[in-house]
């Protein structure tokens, strides 16, 4: 059998690690980095770019660079969080025939799905260059909070990579499953996961070698990418006043702010103060103008301050589910790249009464798990056990597009859970079983996963033909549901296949393409 790789698929930067003798190991890039930009772009001759020379020739090639689609996968176009996203994106996001969220470059629409290979495919090359072998196995982690649609969406990403994805692991899970293993003592370990695009908080309880997740919460629109679009119209907003100029309007203008905002924000991590240089950004009625000015620390803290309150009411809820005070949590790891900045740090200290763990890199430590979580699937770490949540209610909808929750939001997986309906009508013949997910009362704002049909009922009336429904998850958040009429046994069920969007040929054309690449 193959080794199996972990990769940590980031909005901004991607980690590879592989167990050797027992240990996670992060393997370095072609270009020496131990992480590696999740970007992807196509060049004049139409040729794929992925990584570091991908974000190098960002500026100079706005419109065909691809950034941060980890917030595009899985979604459709008109999700308001999605429409929001792509008005401030230098590149063109158009819905697919489905309504989903891809990308048109040089006229070609691609899936999130498609863009997503092209990075997991470099990991996947990383990683073989390290090992001197093919790798046909991954682990890819995910955030907690991502839906079953955008966790299919991931696992599509892999196969068309090449993959065959053994596991869709939760960020913050893996990131406890790694410390858990340096650090193999009882405790309570808060992961607090806020990276380029999404913020999750899990809380955990590693006792005896066994990793139970007490319970998830988080914000998948919340991530570094807004801290820097709140310096971006913060930078644009003063030069509109100074300069009578809208730097939102050009492509390119707007794609070296992106970069200096970003710059800065991470200087201002470690500095005061910082300079934000960009001569020649725009032309205005008196020739060219240039943006030069300094920004101080308590500037961006001003124009994240909405950002830094968005953290709190995540992990009040993760603590509530857990039924934990913050006084009971003996570890708060920090993962991702937005944990240094100072004030993040500052709220998370006021959030749990207790300053952060150190001596965890949290760039790295997502994709150590994901190795560590293959050493448990492929037999080489066996005194490990994880027990994870299902992150979201699944349900059926009910008479006025009510969503009836059968398993609730965080639960322990694996779970089968039970609840009997009865007939709204007369002498109804069959019953359309409609499966969700989602936190809404109303089903059309949830996620609709699967529908089927349980028929030849007993004519009778309204109300007396009861229908036992049934949800069964795996461990690997697989679900089953059975549907049975309680006075005959008569019964039915399917397992729901989240569909990402693409179809069996799409997804067989596209892997087809990228294994001749
Ligand atoms: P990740 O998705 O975990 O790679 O997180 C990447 C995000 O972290 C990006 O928005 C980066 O700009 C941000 N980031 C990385 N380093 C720092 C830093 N020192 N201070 C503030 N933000 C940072």
């Amino acid at each position: 059998m193959g080794r199996i790789i972990g990769i940590d698929l980031g909005t901004t930067n991607s980690c590879v690690s592989v167990l050797e003798a027992g240990e996670p190991v992060v393997i370095h890039n072609q270009e020496g980095g131990r992480t590696t930009p999740s970007m992807v772009s196509w060049n004049a001759d139409g040729d794929v770019v992925v990584g570091a020379a991908s974000k190098r020739q960002m500026v100079t090639n706005p419109t065909r660079t691809v950034f941060g689609v980890k917030r595009l996968i899985g979604r459709k176009v008109t999700d308001p969080e999605v429409a929001a996203l792509t008005d401030t994106l230098p590149y063109r996001v158009v819905p697919a025939r489905n309504g989903d969220a891809w990308v048109e470059v040089d006229g070609v629409a691609r899936s999130a799905q498609e863009i997503s290979a092209h990075i997991v495919a470099k990991m996947k090359r990383v990683a073989e260059d390290y090992l001197g072998e093919a790798i046909h196995e991954a682990v890819i982690t995910v955030p907690a909070y991502f839906d079953d649609v955008q966790r299919q969406a991931t696992k599509d990403a892999g196969a068309i990579a090449g993959l065959t994805v053994r596991a869709i692991l939760n960020e913050p899970t893996a990131a406890a499953l790694a410390y858990g293993m340096q650090h193999a003592h009882d405790q309570r370990v808060a992961v607090f996961d806020l990276g380029g695009g999404t913020f999750d908080i899990s809380i955990l309880a590693i006792e005896n070698g066994v990793f139970e997740v007490l319970a998830t919460a988080g914000d998948t629109m919340l991530g570094g990418d807004d801290f820097d679009r709140a310096l971006i119209d913060l930078l644009c907003d003063d030069f509109l006043v100074q300069h009578q100029v809208d730097l939102r309007t050009d492509a390119v203008a707007l794609q070296r702010l992106k970069e200096a905002a970003e710059r800065a924000k991470i200087e201002l991590s470690s500095a005061m103060t910082t300079d934000v240089n960009l001569p020649f950004i725009a032309v205005g009625a008196g020739g060219p103008v240039h943006l030069m000015r300094e920004l101080s620390r308590g500037e961006l803290e001003r124009a994240a301050r909405l950002l830094l309150d968005r953290l709190d009411e995540p992990c009040a809820k993760a603590m509530d589910l857990a039924h934990v005070m913050p006084a009971e949590i003996d570890q708060v790891l920090l993962v991702g790249g937005m944990t240094r900045m100072p004030a993040v740090q500052e709220r998370v200290v006021q959030i749990f009464g207790r300053q952060p763990s150190k001596g965890v890199n949290p760039d790295e430590i997502v994709a150590m798990g994901a190795a560590v979580h293959s050493g448990i699937l492929g037999g080489e770490l066996q005194e490990v056990v994880l027990l994870d949540v299902t992150p979201h209610a699944m349900g059926i909808r009910v008479a006025g597009d009510r969503m009836s929750v059968v398993i609730p939001a965080n639960t322990s997986i694996p779970t089968r859970e039970r609840k009997v309906f009865a007939t709204t009508e007369d002498n109804q013949s069959f019953v359309a079983i409609e499966v969700y997910q989602g936190a809404h009362e109303s089903t059309t704002k949830n996620r609709r996963l699967g529908r089927f049909v349980l028929g030849d009922l007993k004519p009778l009336p309204r109300g007396q033909v009861r229908v036992e429904v049934s949800f069964t998850m795996d461990a690997d958040g697989i679900l089953q549901v059975d549907a049975t009429e309680q006075a005959t046994g008569k019964a039915t069920s399917v397992t729901i296949e989240a569909a990402s969007g693409l179809t069996g040929d799409e997804l067989a054309r596209l892997s087809a393409g990228m294994a001749r690449r």
